[in-house]
């Protein structure tokens, strides 16, 4: 077991920011952390990486104890916290090889966490310099000097234009496919496209606790299409297992499909049969959907 937390409360003031929360994650996988804001992901996640302490309850960490081995549960995790604060004059080998002291590690593997998560081109650059997309990947550099076992990232991809949005999930997951990575986020599309399981968190309370291929076994999928134009509803039912049509926006269709198979290929051959050009083409998952909505509104 990588994480194991267990009836972890965490009060502030006179506020209850986690009310008595258990889960465990295995390695390796990656877990989303999905809430709102508010609902406690980074309370819960400071606690995890021994930033502060539960109020009552306990967690253990790649077999470690927060409260009593803080030591081995820090060596044993890479952080990268919601905000990622860094020292904007600091160049980026400065930066990392300043951390890679604090953490005692061999100067050698700076340049590997910089080849790791694509930072070469910028690696010369002052932090300050870089965008916001080469900035997280500094942050996830930091979190990885120590070559952890657990990755627990708050809301990594917060703020990222598009392709720096796919290029820093595609690292994630990459990253994934040995270590446990605990990932927070609001964005339900981010724990579709990264994550095997997800964990729902709202008002301090775990509402649900899912693994995604159950979620997409035997249920529903929305097909977000957008042609060069306007195609009647009607037609579009032709698809196979098309169960409903909507037009959202101009030529912009939800279709849903009542299997767990991933229709966009049928959409684009169905486009293609028919002269219709496809614009864009996204599958979401309407279980996950309505499963959040019904569970933190
Ligand atoms: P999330 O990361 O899911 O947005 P947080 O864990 O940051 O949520 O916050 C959970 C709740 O605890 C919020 O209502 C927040 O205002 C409150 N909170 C967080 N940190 C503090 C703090 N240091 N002092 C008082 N309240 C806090
Ligand atoms: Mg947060």
């Amino acid at each position: 077991m990588s994480i194991k937390v267990e009836n972890i409360t965490k009060v502030y003031g006179s506020q209850k920011a986690l009310n008595n929360i258990s889960f465990e994650i295995n390695r390796p996988e990656i877990v989303g952390f999905l809430g709102p804001n508010g609902a406690g992901k980074s309370t819960m996640m400071k606690i995890l990486t021994t930033y502060i302490n539960p109020t009552s309850g306990d967690a253990e960490v790649n077999g470690h104890h927060i409260l009593t081995d803080t030591k081995n549960v820090q060596k044993s995790v890479g952080y990268l916290p919601e905000h990622n604060p860094l020292y904007l004059e600091q160049y980026v080998r400065e930066y990392l090889s300043f951390n890679a002291n604090v953490y005692n590690v061999d100067k050698s593997r700076i340049e590997e966490v910089i080849m790791l998560t694509g930072l070469t081109p910028e690696a010369h650059k002052t932090i300050g310099q870089l965008s916001k997309g080469y900035r997280q990947r500094v942050g996830l550099a930091n979190a990885l000097l120590h070559n952890p076992e657990v990755l627990i990232l708050d809301e990594p991809t917060t703020g990222l234009d598009p392709n720096q949005l796919i290029d820093i999930r595609n690292l994630i997951k990459n990253l994934g496919k040995d270590k446990t990575v605990f990932l927070s986020t609001h964005i339900m599309q981010e724990v579709e496209a990264m994550c095997d399981r997800v964990i729902i968190i709202n008002k301090g309370e775990i509402v649900a606790n899912k693994k995604l291929k159950d979620l997409r076994d035997g249920q529903a999928q929305i097909v977000i299409v957008e042609f060069d134009y306007r195609v009647e509803d009607a037609f579009l039912l032709r698809l196979p297992n098309a169960k409903k049509v909507k037009n959202t926006h101009d030529f912009i269709y939800e279709i849903t499909f009542e299997t767990s198979e991933d229709m966009r290929s049928h959409v684009f051959d169905f486009a293609h049969d028919n002269q219709l050009k496809i614009l864009q083409l996204n599958q979401k998952n309407a279980s996950l959907e309505s499963l959040f909505r019904e569970l933190t509104s």
